[in-house]
C-alpha cells in the first residue's frame, strides 16, 4: 500500500530568468484529497512554479518536498516517480499515434511495469474517454485531448497532480463536466490537484483553498470566499 498521507511542500521558491524574478519567495503546501487553486494576471509566474515543482524548469532557491523528500534540482521523470503528475498548457499529446498509444507510452516510460494496456484503457475510462481509445489523437476536439492528458498523466498513479488550465478552450458544459470529473478523481483516489485556471468561476467553485500569484509574488491565499474579496487581489485583476 502506498503511503498517501504526506504532503507537498513548497518553501520559499524563487526562480530568476535573467534579472527578471518570475517566482519570489513563495509557499504553498498542497495536501492529499485537497483542490488548491493557483491563480493570477498573465505572467505572474503560474506556469514557473509549476515548472518548479515538477522539475521542468529547477527553482533558483528554496525547497520542494514531496512526502519529506527534497525534490529541487531532481530531473523532471525522477520527480515524477515519486508521484507528481502534471498536464500542459499546450497540449502535449502525439498527435499521430492513438489515445491509447498515447497512454501506453506514458505508462510503458514509467517503468511501472505491470499490464501496460489495461492500466491505460483504466486511465481511459476514468476520463470517460476510452471510446475513444483507438482515434487518433491529433483528430479529436480539444476538449477531449485535455482529458487524453489528463488520463495519461493518472495512468502513472500520481499521488499530487499539477494541471495547468485545464478547462482552456472548452465550452461551458466541457468545463462543467470536468470540474465534476477532477472531484471524482479527487475523491477515488485522494489526490491532491493544483490547478492554475483562468476560468475563475471553476477555480472559486472547485478548490478548497486558493493561491493568488501577482509578479511573481504570493498577494493572497485563503478560501475562495476569501480570496474573492481581498481588495488585493481584485486590484491585481482589474489595476492593470
Ligand atoms: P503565468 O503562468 O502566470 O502567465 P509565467 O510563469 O509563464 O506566468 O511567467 C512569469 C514571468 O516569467 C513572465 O514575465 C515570463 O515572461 C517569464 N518567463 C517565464 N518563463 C521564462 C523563460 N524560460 N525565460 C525567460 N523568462 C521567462
Amino acid at each position: 500500500s502506498e503511503k498517501r498521507d504526506g504532503a507537498l511542500v513548497v518553501e520559499n521558491v524563487s526562480k530568476n530568468f535573467s534579472g527578471l524574478k518570475a517566482l519570489d519567495t513563495v509557499s504553498l503546501e498542497l495536501r492529499p484529497g485537497e483542490i488548491v487553486g493557483l491563480i493570477g494576471p498573465n505572467g505572474s509566474g503560474k506556469t514557473t512554479m509549476l515548472n518548479a515543482i515538477s522539475g521542468a524548469v529547477p527553482p533558483s532557491s528554496g525547497s520542494v518536498t514531496l512526502d519529506g523528500v527534497a525534490v529541487a534540482g531532481k530531473p523532471a521523470f525522477r520527480i515524477a516517480r515519486l508521484g507528481l503528475g502534471r498536464s500542459f498548457q499546450n497540449i502535449r499529446l502525439f498527435k499521430e499515434m492513438t489515445v491509447l498509444e498515447n497512454v501506453e507510452v506514458a505508462v510503458s516510460a514509467s517503468g511501472r511495469g505491470g499490464d501496460i494496456r489495461a492500466e491505460a484503457m483504466a486511465a481511459l475510462e476514468e476520463l470517460s474517454v476510452a471510446h475513444l481509445a483507438e482515434r487518433r489523437a491529433g483528430a479529436l476536439a480539444y476538449g477531449e485531448q485535455r482529458r487524453v492528458e489528463i488520463a495519461r498523466a493518472l495512468a502513472l498513479k500520481p499521488r499530487y497532480l499539477m494541471l495547468d488550465e485545464p478547462a482552456a478552450g472548452m465550452n461551458s458544459a466541457e468545463t462543467q463536466a470536468l470540474m465534476t470529473l477532477l472531484r471524482q478523481i479527487r475523491d477515488k483516489y485522494g489526490l491532491g490537484l493544483l490547478l492554475v485556471e483562468h476560468h475563475l468561476e471553476l477555480v472559486m467553485r472547485l478548490c478548497d483553498r486558493i493561491v493568488v500569484l501577482n509578479k511573481g509574488q504570493m498577494i493572497a491565499a485563503g478560501t475562495p470566499a476569501d480570496v474573492q474579496n481581498d481588495p488585493i487581489v481584485i486590484e491585481a485583476y482589474i489595476g492593470r
